[in-house]
């Protein structure tokens, strides 16, 4: 525990948000430097990612079956923060620092677990990677070029030691209609375009209703934004006494069924935009990943956590993992997740001394 309390002061002092010159680079090279201890079954491996910013992958068998993984990456500091974000600090149970919840005592955590427990038998990876804040770039070249089928993958995210076995995925949509501008005098002689996309998604919404799944609920929708009016010289502008007859819409579903993808949702947008007598002039899914919803794995040192909600959270590196290679995960890792992204973040040591027990216990 000593240990692990140390490496996690060392991560924070070393900055690892992207923005600035500042990247994932020196915490991967003092990831690499710390693994470079392990005995001589381990081997260590950089995959350049971006630039400088690099994944470090650790293992012990060319086919493991237990992955551990972490994000070096954390989110910018803040204006916020009031004490020094590279400075870590402890204060009775606390350890303040940016990154000391998201993620780095979990980096710590298994940094330190693999240094204590180097001779397990059991087949064993560990994968460090870049970007997961910002746009998944590391998890996505990890994934799609692993080869490995492990059983089980381990995420200790901050989740206040609750265990999460699954989440919903997601799906994100843009998309503009074509309605008949009128004067608002004789209003039903015109598409409201704005009315149309509203209609649309509160088709959407009906249909994913649906489609419920035992675990993950049903997929939600969120109309996230929404421009209309009417076109003059290129701008969309106001005009009171015309009926729109141009809007253009980003939804979010937040992804219950595996059986809502880019096809379905489409269609539905589709049918309901034509029925309302609008037309559709561009539909575009941007990014898509399908719910997690791993078969089961028996008992595992987690157990001994509480279960968390799978409906109110979301794990998409380890989903796109979990979609592209197959396993089951377990997201466990310390609290409070509340004060993850915000100024003056700490990690409460006591829920660092219960994970480093319950990894310690899969090795
Ligand atoms: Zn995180």
């Amino acid at each position: 525990m000593t240990n692990t309390i140390s490496l996690l002061e060392d991560l924070i002092r070393i900055p690892s948000y992207v923005g600035n010159g500042c990247d994932e680079a020196a915490i991967a090279d003092f990831v690499v430097a710390t693994l470079s201890e392990l005995p001589g079954n381990w081997s260590v491996e950089c995959q350049p990612v971006d630039g400088t910013r690099k994944n470090v992958y650790v293992a012990n068998s060319a086919d493991p079956e237990i992955l551990l993984t972490a994000h070096l990456d954390t989110v910018p500091p803040s204006d916020a923060w009031v004490r020094d974000p590279f400075v870590p600090v402890r204060e009775g149970t606390r350890l303040y620092g940016l990154g000391a919840v998201d993620m780095k005592a979990g980096l710590a955590t298994i940094l330190s677990t693999l240094r204590r427990c180097a001779n397990t038998d059991k087949k064993i990876a560990a994968l460090f990677y870049v970007g997961e804040e910002y746009d998944f770039c590391g998890m996505k070249a990890f994934a799609s070029s692993s080869t490995i089928a492990p059983r089980l993958i381990v995420n200790p995210e901050p989740t206040d030691l609750l265990v999460y076995r699954g989440c919903r995925g997601v799906l994100e949509c843009r998309f503009s209609v074509e309605g008949r501008a009128a004067h608002s005098a004789m209003g039903k002689d015109g598409v409201n375009a704005i009315r149309v996309v509203q209609g649309a998604t509160d088709d959407l919404v009906r249909r994913l209703a649906m489609l419920p799944d035992e675990g993950l609920g049903v997929s939600t929708v969120n109309l996230a934004w929404i421009r209309g009016g009417l076109a003059v010289g290129g701008e969309i502008v106001a005009r009171s006494n015309v009926v729109p007859p141009f809007a253009e819409a980003v939804i979010e579903i937040r992804i219950a069924s595996v059986l809502v993808d880019e096809p379905f949702v489409l269609a539905i947008l589709a049918e309901s935009i034509e029925r309302a007598g609008g037309k559709t002039t561009a539909a575009d899914v941007s990014f898509r990943v399908g719910p997690m919803v791993g078969p089961s794995i028996g008992n595992t040192p987690f157990d001994v956590f509480a279960t968390g909600d799978p409906k109110a959270t979301g794990y998409f590196d380890t989903q796109l993992f979990v979609e592209s290679r197959g396993g089951s995960a377990v997201v466990c890792g310390p609290g409070p997740s509340a004060v993850a992204h915000q100024a003056d973040e700490y990690v409460d040591l006591r829920d660092v001394e219960r994970l480093d027990e319950a990894l310690g216990r899969l090795f």
